[in-house]
Formats: structure tokens, C-alpha cells, sequence
């Protein structure tokens, strides 16, 4: 049964940690961090864990573009749904979902196809921001724009992520092998 409490962060913005990746070679800096609320087509997520892959330290190192700073790096885990946007009905709040940084939006003549997974209608490119709207969720204590990476940015306690880049999956299965079924799934 779901806990009911007076106050709900639905529609709020949520105050939480992050793991902030602020220069090229610099170790990630924890602070805190706004997280707004998830536009239409996005829902926001409470990370439960997160895994440590090669490409974020390849993109921590790297200089030029697609390196943008300051970005909340993470793109392999699992979360709960905290929140979803107006008229998002793929998932609810309470859902276990993994986030995926290749998108699946169901409707394009790619993502129908049975011999392509490379949606036409979000091409996979290494953006700083959320794929419909080109913005930003994350701001600093001070207001500043923190990046997105991958569409997915789990290096955060909560994270904003397009349903298109979302699957959700059966809770009865231990998060630390859905960590390991998101490698799979993208690398499969
Ligand atoms: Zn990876
Ligand atoms: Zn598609």
C-alpha cells in the first residue's frame, strides 16, 4: 500500500545531492542541487543506485565538445518514479524504471520496425539537454545551469528523464540485477 503523507514534492522542486562534474580531470563535487519538476513527456526519478561506466570517466576527461560543464554525469541505474509531466500515461508515480540513454518513443516508423532500435523522431546525439524541450532540470544553490548527459544524469538523487528514454520494469526483481539488465539491454 502506498504511504500517504500531508506534503507531496509533486509539482515542487526538489532540493537534492549530486555528484557535479564542474571541470575536465576534477573529481565530481557533491552539493546540493534544484531539481524543477518534469515538463509534459518527462517524468522525475528518485535514483535508487547507479553504476560507474567507462563513458562517464571518458566524458569527466574530456576537454572539448560534446564535454560540457557544469553536468551531472550517470547513465546506468534504476529508479522509482517520483513525479510524472501533464498528460504522461506511460508510467506512474511509484513505478520502477530504468533509464535508457537510447530512446524508444513507440511511434516512429524506427522505433515500430522490428530491424531498426534507432528512433528517427529523437536521434540519439550526446546532449546537454532534454530531448524535447532543449532546457534544463538542474540548477545549482546560486541558479546556475547544470547539464544533462545521456538523457539520463544518475549521479543524482533525483533526475528528470524523457519517457521516451524510460522502461519500466517488474519490482520484484533485486535493483542490483536491473543495473546490470540496463548494460545489457543497451549494449545488447
Ligand atoms: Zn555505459
Ligand atoms: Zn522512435
Amino acid at each position: 500500500m502506498e504511504h500517504k503523507v500531508a506534503t507531496t514534492t509533486e509539482g515542487q522542486s526538489i532540493r537534492c545531492k549530486a555528484a557535479i562534474c564542474r571541470k575536465a580531470g576534477e573529481p565530481l563535487s557533491i552539493e546540493e542541487i534544484i531539481v524543477a519538476p518534469p515538463m509534459p513527456g518527462e517524468a522525475r526519478i528518485r535514483i535508487i543506485c547507479s553504476s560507474l561506466c567507462q563513458t562517464d570517466i571518458s566524458f569527466r576527461n574530456m576537454q572539448d565538445h560534446p564535454a560540457i560543464y557544469p553536468r551531472i554525469l550517470g547513465h546506468e541505474a534504476i529508479g522509482v518514479v517520483e513525479s510524472v509531466g501533464e498528460d504522461v500515461t506511460e508510467v506512474t508515480k511509484g513505478d520502477v524504471v530504468v533509464p535508457i540513454f537510447l530512446p524508444d518513443c513507440g511511434e516512429c516508423i524506427d522505433c515500430k520496425s522490428s530491424k531498426s532500435n534507432l528512433c528517427s523522431k529523437f536521434p540519439f546525439e550526446v546532449s546537454p539537454w532534454m530531448p524535447r524541450y532543449a532546457t534544463s532540470r538542474f540548477t545549482d544553490l546560486k541558479g546556475e545551469i547544470i547539464h544533462h548527459f545521456l538523457s539520463v544524469s544518475s549521479f543524482s538523487e533525483y533526475t528528470v528523464v524523457d519517457i521516451a528514454h524510460l522502461i519500466k520494469i517488474d519490482p520484484a526483481i533485486p535493483p542490483n540485477r536491473h543495473a546490470s539488465s540496463a548494460v545489457v539491454y543497451q549494449q545488447g
